[in-house]
């Protein structure tokens, strides 16, 4: 070897023996650290293929359009909900809804195949609800609570519970790599006051994609349009035409949602000033099951409040 090329040689080892050294003392100063350039991801998880986007259409809207990662799942396919279609026809019909909900916002949507009106906390469902967490390397995972007046509601937050700590345990569903670390799990608003009301920990304006939210729910039509109205007694009322239909949808209670009391309140921790303009918005609750998040990790993991840098992926 030369000597040019000696020294040549030696100043590549320095770059590489240099680069080698930031790298390990990056990885070693920020092993968990949340970097802005990753997307946050996020799984939510109902009984139905319509239940997520009534709870947590709009923050998956805000989310998607962050560059972030988004998945909706279903744990039935919606076989029973329906006044006079039902069986497998409309499964299909509403997982084709589903898909086409998703779509609309850009996120991706999955219906399970158990029947609806039948779902049990079992092991089974259980272990489809931890692969389902790993396999999306969920940052947050939200679902009902476990107090509802739908049964196939109740056991969904039983299931995603039961979930909870097993997601990281990698003796148990041994077949999906086990999480690194554990999500930050979230429930749901619901008006369900006992054994004790929601507590909405987090609530987000979602004024800015209202419409997107309203143009996600409409893609159900087999519910909002048909199902929802018959059990009500409103059939009547929905207009036939669809444009007139989706405006009637933004107006109903499903649509317009009316804040809660307690969510002001929640607004303005984080919004200051801006709360009370803010005419939508989605409240959730921090589980005690999963990992607590510090006021610094819930606004970088729901990087929509004012007064923080928003960065794109
Ligand atoms: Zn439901």
């Amino acid at each position: 070897m030369s000597n040019s090329a000696k020294q040549r040689f030696s100043a590549k080892s320095c770059v590489w023996i240099g680069s080698f050294v930031y790298l390990t003392v990056l990885m070693l100063s920020a092993p968990m650290a949340f970097t802005a350039d990753k997307p946050i991801r996020v799984i939510a998880f109902g009984a139905h293929p319509d239940d997520c986007d009534q709870g947590a259409g709009g923050l998956a809207t805000k989310y998607a359009e962050h560059g972030d990662k988004v998945k909706f799942v279903s744990l039935t396919n919606g076989d029973a909900g329906h006044q006079s279609e039902h069986g497998e026809e409309l499964a299909n019909r509403r997982r084709a809804e589903a898909q086409e909900a998703g779509r609309r916002i850009g996120i991706e949507y999955e219906v399970l195949d158990n029947h609806d009106g039948k779902l049990l906390p079992t092991l089974d469902v259980r272990e489809q609800v931890i692969r389902e967490i790993r396999q999306w390397k969920a940052d947050i995972v939200i679902a009902p609570r476990p107090n509802d007046y739908h049964p196939d509601h109740r056991y969904t937050g039983v299931l995603v519970q039961d979930a909870s700590y097993m997601v990281i345990v990698p003796n148990l569903v041994p077949d999906t790599p086990p999480l690194p670390r554990n999500p930050i799990f979230l429930y749901y608003s619901d008006r369900f006051t006992r054994p004790q009301p929601f507590r909405p920990d987090i609530v987000i304006s979602i004024d800015a994609v209202f419409d997107k939210k309203i143009n996600m729910m409409d893609a159900h039509v087999s519910q909002f349009y048909e199902w929802l109205p018959w059990t009500e007694g409103k059939l009547e009322q929905v207009p036939k035409d669809p444009a007139a239909r989706k405006k009637w949808l933004a107006a109903s209670t499903r649509g317009e949602r009316e804040l809660q009391p307690g969510w002001r309140q929640a607004l303005r921790k984080r919004y200051g000033a801006q709360a009370q303009h803010i005419q939508h918005a989605e409240a959730f609750e921090i589980t005690e099951y999963g990992r607590q998040p510090s006021e610094q990790e819930i606004r970088e993991m729901f990087p929509f409040f004012p007064g923080m840098a928003i960065s794109s992926h």
